[in-house]
């Protein structure tokens, strides 16, 4: 559905990304680990295309999308789970899943599509039907987090980029989150998860990438790379 082809991308002249090149059948989960400042966000964000790349190609169920504008790729589908969830704190949940809908917005039947789809993630986290009316501000971490995947799952994604979602929360909580990712996959969608908390990441992928200093160090059936030595060694620094 999504492939990076050598990649090379970065910020200000400076290379991020150093011809990287990943592939993300439909219907599957990629995981993309290592360390911090690896270039995992780079890899998101040159999807979404927030980051320019200085050569490569991104094909998006076969067409070129290197040129694309951040709106056009969310029109096409590819909706991003920021890192740090980024949630408008003084808004409601509600308010915070509407503004996710914003790509439906407008179209014939928007608000019967509007209620399936809210029904779709309030029977995915049935917490949230309490919450609805809360501020988002005022949730912990994963209730948040829970928003944050809501927000994106209101678009309708074809493929959903997750950046980070463990970060900050309870092991508990990350296995609720991940549980729900293995539901969304069997719903049919494509996930591209990034993931510093390898092992748990590499366990739900059907693959995955070591990443290490912006290149692809190692790739595999998730389960197969757990052990690989070039995952230890990209989070010892030894590369
Ligand atoms: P983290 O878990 O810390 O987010 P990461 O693997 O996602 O790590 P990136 O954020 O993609 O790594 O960073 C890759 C490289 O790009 C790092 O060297 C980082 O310093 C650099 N970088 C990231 N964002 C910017 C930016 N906005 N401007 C300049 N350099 C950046």
């Amino acid at each position: 559905m999504l492939r990076l082809e050598t990649i090379v991308a970065g910020y200000n002249k400076s290379i991020a990304l150093d011809g990287v090149s990943i592939d993300i059948p439909a219907g599957t989960i990629v995981s993309v680990v290592g360390a911090n400042g690896a270039g995992k966000s780079t890899i998101v964000n040159t999807i979404s295309r927030l980051v320019s790349t200085y050569s490569g190609t991104i094909r998006f169920d076969g067409r070129d999308i290197t040129g694309s504008k951040p709106a056009e790729v969310v029109e096409l589908g590819i909706v991003q789970v920021p890192e740090g969830r980024q949630l408008f704190a003084p808004l409601t949940v509600e308010e915070n899943l509407r503004l996710g809908f914003h790509r439906l917005a407008g179209k014939p039947d928007s608000a019967q599509k509007y209620r399936e789809r809210l029904d779709y993630v309030l029977d995915l986290f049935p917490i949230m039907k309490q919450r609805i009316g809360q501020r988002a501000g005022t949730m912990s971490g994963g209730e948040q987090q829970m928003v944050a995947v809501s927000r994106a799952l209101m678009a309708e994604p074809k493929l959903l980029m997750l950046d980070e979602p463990s970060l900050g929360l309870a092991p508990m909580i990350v296995d609720q989150i991940f549980d729900i990712l293995a539901k969304l996959r069997k719903d049919g969608l494509t996930i591209l998860l990034v993931e510093q908390h390898a092992d748990e990441a590499l366990a739900l992928a059907d693959y995955g990438y070591v990443m290490a200093v912006g290149k692809v160090r190692a790739e595999g059936p998730g389960n197969d790379l757990r052990d690989t030595p070039a995952l230890h060694q990209s989070y010892l620094g030894k590369v």
